[in-house]
């Protein structure tokens, strides 16, 4: 038995899931919510739809990855702790260090932490927990499987801002790109319903989540994205705003007598988005909710979602070299929500773009929903960013 752990941090959450490799089959999956907090919660689903819940006080990082292997054994899920035989941590930021996922070593890790200027929310963080689960699970080789990997393959043309190229040269100031492991997944996962070879597959896909970004893919690689320097550029998400004029930013300053840019950012970060324009909540469903009883701002935000889709679409189209294969939904809002998909869809009827209503009702599952002549075929494909860490990290650890 290999059983591989795939690693998912957060400031204050602890994602993790376990699969038995090479057969994929995934054992159990939990997450700590809270962490830090005396009132943090421990969840767990394994075996038969077993599911386990407590609320208790997990007040540091090492007691959290502690924690979640006292109960794989408690809980039977794991028998032996031997049987990790890998850890692969999710790592937010590998810069232009790093175009592939990566045995981590006492080198990388090392980069990882210098590469914290790029996500000061997430790397640090990350490479601590390597650290702990490298000691807890001496047996286990440690993987770092980067978010902006899959973005290695942009080009300058379009990695690049129209500034001065110094500050490139001098800081790195770039695109990096975000969501690369979803996106790269639905690349594979769309090739292989295709039945056709990746190196042969043309995509756009959509990462429509709480976070949202759209790819257009060339034989199987990306070639651009809507991401920047860091997540908040690109599409209109759940709180951030997406791509905007930067000459706003001193304007609201200020007007709004803001002292600090910092607060500025975070009003874009934290504050904008489906957030900001519908005053109602982050969550789609909830502007959806608000959308229907009349709300007019909850409206305009559904309306500005969309239209920042399909300005982005729309502009990939045009860069790639011919039709793609397919367009591909996926994340919360792209797996689920009928009506946004329908909305994009629909203007690009112009386009020969078709899908069927009835198939279009499908809720996180896989499945072609574009009609027969549609000129470009449209799928939702559920994503699944652990199953491509534990993949990467099987396959490193095999090495
Ligand atoms: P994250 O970026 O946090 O991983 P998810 O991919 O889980 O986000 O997506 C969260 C978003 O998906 C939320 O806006 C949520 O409202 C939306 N969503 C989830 N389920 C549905 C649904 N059934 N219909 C519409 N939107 C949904």
């Amino acid at each position: 038995m290999m059983l591989i752990m795939a690693i998912n941090a957060g400031s204050s959450s602890l994602k993790w899931q376990i699969y038995d490799m090479p057969s994929e089959k995934r054992i159990a999956k939990g997450m700590i919510d809270r962490l830090g907090k005396q009132d943090a919660i421990f969840k767990a689903d394994y075996g038969d739809g077993e599911k386990f819940e407590r609320q208790e006080p997990i007040t540091s990082k090492e007691k959290a990855a502690t924690l979640i292997l006292t109960r794989l054994k408690s809980l039977h899920i794991v028998q032996r702790l031997e049987d990790i035989k890998g850890v692969g941590h999710r790592v937010v930021s590998g810069g232009e260090v790093f175009d592939k996922s990566t045995v981590i070593t006492s080198d990388v890790l090392l980069q990882i932490k210098n590469l914290s200027e790029l996500a000061p929310l997430h790397n640090n963080i990350e490479a601590y927990y390597v650290s702990v689960f490298a000691q807890l699970l001496p047996h286990s080789q440690q993987v770092a499987v980067f978010d902006t990997s899959f973005f290695s393959s942009l080009k300058p043309v379009n990695y690049l801002y129209p500034i001065d190229t110094k500050y490139y040269d001098q800081y790195g100031v770039r695109k990096y790109g975000a969501h690369g492991t979803s996106h790269r997944y639905v690349t594979q996962r769309t090739a292989e319903i295709l039945q056709q070879p990746l190196e042969k597959t043309n995509l756009i896909t959509l990462h429509l989540g709480n976070g949202a970004s759209v790819s257009a893919i060339a034989h199987g690689k990306a070639i651009d994205t809507s991401m920047g320097f860091t997540p908040l550029a690109g599409l209109m998400m759940g709180t951030r705003s997406g791509d905007v004029d930067p000459s706003i930013i001193p304007y609201i300053m200020e007007k709004d007598h803001l002292q600090n840019i910092s607060e500025m950012i975070s009003i874009l970060n934290k504050k904008s988005g489906l957030l900001g324009v519908s005053g109602v909540s982050n969550d789609k469903r909830d502007i959806d909710d608000a959308a229907d009883n009349g709300d007019k701002r909850a409206q305009l935000a559904q309306e500005m979602f969309v239209n920042r889709i399909v300005k982005y679409v729309g502009s990939y189209l045009a860069l790639l070299d011919e039709l793609p294969d397919a367009l591909v939904f996926t994340a919360g809002v792209g797996e689920n929500d009928q009506p946004v998909r329908q909305a994009v869809c629909d203007q690009l009827q112009h386009l020969g773009v078709k899908i069927d209503a009835a198939k279009n009702q499908a809720k996180g599952q896989e499945l072609l929903i574009s009609t027969p002549d549609s000129a470009i075929k449209v799928f939702v494909v559920p994503t699944n960013e652990e199953l491509m860490i534990a993949r990467d990290t099987y396959d490193l650890a095999q090495k």
